[in-house]
């Protein structure tokens, strides 16, 4: 049987996805081998996945950001959660997980993972259900039917949510939210109705048989994850990571890569709190957060909420953020939201690895602030997290090319543009001139009352343009 990228490293091979990993991080292949094979990163690579361009998770390494896709009964088929892989892999996500529960399951999984060159996840008790028609009917061999097909189809990491026991039911009795993991209210209700105990657990070591011979990463789902701030870091919650960190090291024992999937809703002052126990009982297995949200109390915008918890939680150590769409709780996302859950993520994501001291992080900044300093606008456009919506932002008010070489925008205005009085200052060599007594009509800052020469003067430029209620032509700049 072909080995697993986890027990490769073990024994001491530096595998191509290892390589691979180790150029787009700029790091050394062997540290990634040794993090590999300490549990403290996972290569998500299912050996089916032709178009997989290998990545990897681990709190050593850049921090990464899921996207979730997917379709219901009310929407999408096939064609449209292309265009949703498409827009997350555009948008930036490093993987992807398909969440579908609407119709033909088989095809958008099949068709995303031969498109996607990001590692494609899945909750595959999600078909599980769909097959069975009810919760209650599914059964040990439709679990592992489901999971050993999702495999063949090349699904690089599957969320298992075999941590959730009967004996941790009763502990969310008193809660808030209850239970608001999908996955975790179907296995309880499982549980309930047959008395028997969660059919993922009782497998587990049957699902590490298919998930080594596939090289399928388990992603360790956290089915009593807390839904509401009132319910974060309870006895539910860490019930099921004790179990977790079990479950990890039965996994390893197989061969199988694993990460551990972590919450929710969690106020920001317990978050780092909760990663360091997540670490500390799961030997260091990379931790999958989703979010957390901050609070509560901002439906429409828990892009925002869950970003600022998801930067927390990096910082703490967590190796992957899944994102959180301005829909989260409201509906099913679009393309756009997609979009905005993304670029939330990724400002998330960039800002713990550049706290953290991640190499290189801060080259990105350190660059585009240069660019901005002078007055590159195409440059700074470049390199923005976003650069589509850069430079949409800066054409709405000055859309001609010249304007992309002037030395203002809308926002202060020509009169106000600090960094260009900065400039012009140093640029005159006569900063220390400007002091209480310095007569500022006579002084260069005093220039930036007139618009910049030499960027007003290109074809295209619109007639006039109004900025703060003062209206500038072309011809103003030669005043
Ligand atoms: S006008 Fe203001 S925001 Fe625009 S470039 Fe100048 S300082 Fe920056």
């Amino acid at each position: 049987m072909a080995r697993t990228q986890l027990q490769r490293a073990r024994s001491g091979e530096v595998t191509p996805a290892m390589e691979r990993v180790a150029e787009r991080e700029n790091r050394d292949s062997e540290f990634v081998r040794r993090e590999v094979a300490e549990g403290r990163a996972v290569i998500p690579s299912n050996r089916a996945h032709g178009s997989l361009d290998p990545m990897v998770i681990g709190r050593e390494f850049a921090t990464k950001v899921n996207a979730n896709i997917g379709n219901s009964d009310e929407t999408g088929g096939p064609e449209a959660e292309l265009e949703k892989l498409h827009a997350a892999v555009h948008y930036g996500a490093d993987t992807v997980m398909d969440l579908s529960t609407g119709s033909d399951l088989d095809a958008i999984r099949e068709r995303n993972v031969a498109h996607s060159p990001v590692p494609v996840g899945t909750v595959p008790i999600y078909e599980a259900v769909k097959r069975a028609g009810d919760p209650a009917e599914i059964t040990r061999e439709l679990l592992l039917e489901v999971i050993e097909k999702q495999a063949r189809q090349g699904v690089d990491y599957m969320t298992i949510h075999a941590g959730v026991l009967m004996e941790h039911l009763p502990l969310t009795d008193g809660r808030t939210t209850g239970i608001v993991s999908r996955g975790g209210s179907i296995l309880a209700q499982w549980m309930e109705e047959r008395g028997a105990q969660n059919p993922l657990y009782a497998e587990f070591e049957a699902i590490c048989e298919v998930f080594a011979e596939h090289d399928v990463t388990v992603s360790l789902g956290d089915g009593l994850r807390p839904g509401s701030l009132a319910d974060a870091s309870d006895e539910a919650q860490f019930a099921e990571l004790e179990t977790l960190g079990e479950l990890t090291r039965v996994a390893r024992d197989h061969g199988v890569q694993v990460m551990v999937e972590g919450p929710g809703h969690v106020p920001m002052d317990e978050i780092a709190g909760n990663v360091e126990r997540q670490q500390a009982v799961c030997d260091g297995a990379p931790f999958y957060v989703l979010g957390p949200l901050v609070t509560d109390v901002a439906p429409g915008y828990d892009h925002i909420t869950s970003a600022i918890g998801a930067t927390e939680a990096a910082r703490a150590g967590a190796a992957m953020l899944c994102y959180v769409t301005p829909k989260e709780h409201l509906g099913l996302p679009d393309a756009e939201d997609v979009r905005e859950g993304l670029a939330a993520y990724r400002i998330a994501a960039h800002a713990a690895d550049v706290a953290d001291g991640l190499p290189g992080a801060r080259d990105w900044d350190d660059a585009l602030s240069t660019a901005r300093y002078e007055f590159d606008w195409r440059r700074q456009f470049e390199l923005a997290l976003d650069p589509e919506r850069a430079r949409a932002y800066h054409d709405q008010t000055l859309p001609g090319d010249n304007y992309k070489e002037a030395r203002f925008c809308s926002m202060c205005g020509v009169e106000f543009c600090s960094m260009r009085i900065d400039q012009d200052a140093r640029e005159s060599g006569e900063m220390e001139t400007l002091d209480a007594e310095t007569d500022l009509s006579a002084s260069p800052a005093a220039e930036v009352n007139l618009p910049p020469v030499g960027t007003h003067d290109a074809e295209g430029v619109p007639d006039e343009i109004e900025i703060d209620g003062v209206t500038f032509t072309p011809e103003s700049a030669d005043d």
